[in-house]
Order: C-alpha cells, then sequence, then structure tokens
C-alpha cells in the first residue's frame, strides 16, 4: 500500500468522502489516506493528526515526500485536538481501531463536531458501540459497508446528522449491511455465532453460578439475535 494505491479498506473509505470536502484524518500513520485524496483530486486540504511520535513522523515525512505540505497538516495531537476551528474540517476519517476507541476519540472534543457534517469510521471490531453512540448524539448512518481483505473482515459506517431508530440485530449488525447481506457479513456473522456455541457448551459444563448462568443467557440471546437475521 502507498498513498498512490490504497488497501482496499482505505480505497473504500476514500470512496466516501465528499468532493472538496476539508478532511481531518485521525489516526493517520504515513498519511496515506489524505495524500491519495489530494492527489486524486477529491479534495484540496486536509490535517492528519497523529498521537504516536513514530507514525507522525512516517506521516510527515510522507507528506513532504509527496510535495503535499502545503495542502496536508499533519500535527502531533490526541484525536481531534488535531483540528483547530481555522481548518474548517467537515469531514472526519477514523480507521484501523477498535469501536470503543473510535467513539472515545469523537467524545472528547465535542466542539471539533459542530462543523462537521460526515464522519467516516471504520472500526476494526466492536462497530456496534459506534452505531449504540450513533444514536444517541444524534447521528444517522448514510451507508455502510463491510469488506474483506487479508483474511479479515471490515465494516465501514458513513454517518451524517439525522434521526435514526435501530433495532438490537441492527445496533449489533448494521442496518444496511443486513439488507445487503453479502458474503463477508454471512461468514462473520457465521464464524461468530459458532464462536459463540463453543463457549456455550463449555459454560454447560461449568457449575451453574448466577454470572454463568446469566452469560449463558446473554450468549443465548445473541445467537437467536444473529441467527435471525442470517
Ligand atoms: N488510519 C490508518 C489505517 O487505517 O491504515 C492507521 C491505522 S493504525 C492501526 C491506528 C493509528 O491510530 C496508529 O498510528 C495510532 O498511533 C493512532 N492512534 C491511536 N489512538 C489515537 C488518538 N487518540 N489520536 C490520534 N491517533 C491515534
Amino acid at each position: 500500500m502507498n498513498a498512490q494505491k490504497l488497501s482496499k479498506r482505505l480505497a473504500k473509505v476514500a470512496s466516501f468522502v465528499p468532493t472538496g470536502a476539508v478532511v481531518a484524518d485521525i489516526g493517520s500513520d504515513h498519511a496515506y489516506l489524505p495524500c491519495y485524496l489530494v492527489q486524486q483530486g477529491i479534495i484540496s486540504q486536509a490535517v492528519a493528526g497523529e498521537v504516536v511520535k513514530g507514525p507522525y513522523e512516517s506521516a510527515r515525512r510522507q507528506v513532504r515526500a509527496e510535495g503535499l505540505a502545503n495542502q496536508i497538516q499533519v500535527r502531533l495531537a490526541d484525536g481531534l485536538a488535531a483540528v483547530e476551528q481555522e481548518d474548517h474540517v467537515d469531514t472526519i476519517t477514523i480507521a484501523g481501531m477498535g469501536g470503543p476507541l473510535i467513539v472515545s476519540i469523537l467524545e472528547k472534543h465535542p466542539e471539533v463536531l459542530r462543523s462537521v457534517t460526515r464522519l467516516i469510521l471504520q472500526p476494526n471490531i466492536h462497530a456496534k458501540v459506534i452505531r449504540q453512540w450513533a444514536l444517541a448524539q444524534g447521528w444517522a448512518i448514510l451507508d455502510e459497508v463491510i469488506l474483506e481483505e487479508d483474511d479479515k473482515i471490515y465494516e465501514i459506517l458513513v454517518l451524517q446528522r439525522g434521526a435514526m431508530s435501530l433495532t438490537d440485530a441492527e445496533i449489533l449488525l448494521g442496518s444496511h449491511l443486513i439488507a445487503q447481506r453479502s458474503a463477508a457479513f454471512v461468514q462473520k456473522w457465521t464464524k461468530e455465532i459458532e464462536n459463540w456455541q463453543r463457549i456455550l457448551q463449555d459454560l454447560n459444563k461449568a457449575e451453574a453460578t448466577p454470572d454463568i448462568q446469566a452469560k449463558r443467557e446473554e450468549l443465548q440471546q445473541l445467537i437467536q439475535l444473529v441467527g435471525g437475521v442470517l
């Protein structure tokens, strides 16, 4: 992967960036995504934020090497602290982290989100936490994608401001992903059910303490919920 040729996962994230957007890519080691977006003429201004020095320096080197230092501001900062008001950022991308970390980044600097109209989030795990956050914070899911790359399955959520309602199954699985029912989706959740069934079998052999009993019920409910969708 490089700034000219993104991974399938990041290329999909890029495909949701509106033309002319001002983007902040948070957790931008190598800054491949903002470099690609500028080089493709999709955007002309971006911020690349990184909290760790090594990846921050890689991002800076990459931006300089591509001759994009006037268009991409690389900043060493924790999450949305990388964004300044004068940047006029309207689109935020956060990719390659767990759902809970993505939500903690979004929650830490709510003032930055005021001017933002689109969030493109790619959690590696626990996308559910993002859907719960979106529901509670007045963001609606415009689109969702699930894809497989190098034997891993990734989800991408595109949020815009608005109200939505989601069932328990839709919070866990994604309403768009349920409707699409792609091969990657079926594969992910079939594996997940098999995993829950294995744990359940082990728990059935254990002494039935109240904790074990509660865990069993939780797993049975999950298996029923997801199994009902597949
Ligand atoms: N976004 C790239 C991608 O999807 O390929 C890089 C993903 S990498 C696995 C996650 C990056 O996020 C790391 O470089 C890490 O240092 C950075 N990161 C984690 N927490 C962060 C935070 N609070 N603020 C900024 N960057 C963060």
